[in-house]
């Protein structure tokens, strides 16, 4: 079993317009620990930064600042050689991270071979047809023969699960697993991941912007924006209660399988289409105040982590420490409450 925390990444990216170069803060400051048979899931919009920080755990962006550090359970650091038998991702889109000229079976066979999981051609084969047993692609023997184009989204997310388990991994990192599949389809490979995370005991970060599925099937969960993680805590208590007018919002449109509802939310939040914003990482004050509808003068200075209940933090200034809200209820930020 492998736990892992990461502590204080923060990612800057630089941007180039003409002759003009500047930074901005993508993640700034994001700390939280994944430990064995437990899922934390971090909601947000595009932009957010939470595919960033899923990408740094994958170690394919290197942190401007912070840490993120695998621990077996006798306590001992998991080094850069063995970090990948440990920590493994699955994609958005399963089409795009399967190669379409190699078989099933090669996508499979490469992970246990590289990570030395079998011995010889009979193993490697009988494993890869166990791993598809696994994900529910039968029969198997039949699917390893199969390119990536012969299949549905949903069998090839299979593949792909069932890839990043290849190398005996025991922290999955689910980067929108499903929003790329058919919305019929979803439930049956969410269903997936929760089973095999019991199976194996499995830390999984499950990355989405839907937080019926993020509520349903995570014990934690962290809101961002804008790089920031502005409320974190158990499932139920973020959605059912939540503390920051951003997740308020955010609560209030969900659930929101679909685009359309993807852009009411973004219209409501006043926000520019997916893709088109960047982010003052420096900016000294609380990054939602522009569309806030609690803003006050202090918010222009950073406000800082509060806890509003039992393993239940905000950062915002409603908060001023004894998890009291400083302002009366029905100010507005209460408007989009769940009932
Ligand atoms: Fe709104 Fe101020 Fe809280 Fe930011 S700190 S979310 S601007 S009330």
């Amino acid at each position: 079993m492998t736990t892992l925390e990461v502590r204080g990444l923060t990612k800057d990216f630089s941007l180039r317009s003409g002759l003009r170069q500047s930074r901005f803060r993508a993640v700034d400051d994001v700390s939280f620990t994944l430990t064995p048979g437990r899922t934390v899931a971090l909601v947000g919009e595009s932009g957010s930064g939470k595919s960033t920080v899923a990408r740094m755990i994958a170690r394919l962006e290197r942190p401007t600042a912070g840490e993120i550090v695998a621990t077996r359970p006798d306590g001992t650091r998991v080094g850069d050689r063995d970090y990948r038998d440990h920590v493994q991702m699955v994609f958005q889109d399963p089409f795009a991270s399967l190669n379409p000229f190699h078989t099933v079976e090669h996508h499979l066979a490469r992970p246990l071979k590289l990570h030395g999981r079998t011995k010889g051609r009979e193993d490697t084969r009988r494993t890869v047809e166990q791993l598809l047993e696994r994900v529910n692609l039968t029969p198997a023997a039949d699917i390893a023969r199969r390119r990536p184009h012969e299949l549905s989204g949903g069998q090839r997310q299979r593949v792909a699960i069932a890839r990043a388990l290849a190398p005996g991994a025991r922290v999955v990192v689910a980067d929108e697993p499903v929003s790329m599949l058919d919305v019929s389809i979803r439930l049956g490979v969410l269903n997936l991941l929760a089973r095999l995370q019991r199976e194996d005991d499995l830390a999984v970060l499950y990355i989405t912007h839907d937080l019926a599925t993020a509520r349903h099937f995570s014990d934690e969960i962290l809101v961002m924006y804008r790089g920031r993680v502005v409320e974190r805590g158990p499932a139920d208590e973020v959605i059912l209660n939540p503390r920051h007018p951003y997740t308020r919002i955010l609560a209030a449109a969900a659930p929101d399988p679909e685009a359309r509802d993807r852009d009411r939310l973004r219209e409501a939040l006043g926000l520019e289409p997916a893709g088109g914003s960047t982010l003052p990482g420096d900016d000294p004050g609380c990054a939602f105040r522009d569309r806030c509808p609690s803003a006050m003068e202090i918010c222009a200075r950073r406000p800082e982590d509060v806890a509003v209940g039992p393993d239940h933090h905000v950062t915002c200034r409603l908060y001023p420490g004894d998890g009291r809200d400083a302002r009366p209820a029905g100010d507005g930020t209460t408007a989009g409450r769940p009932a």
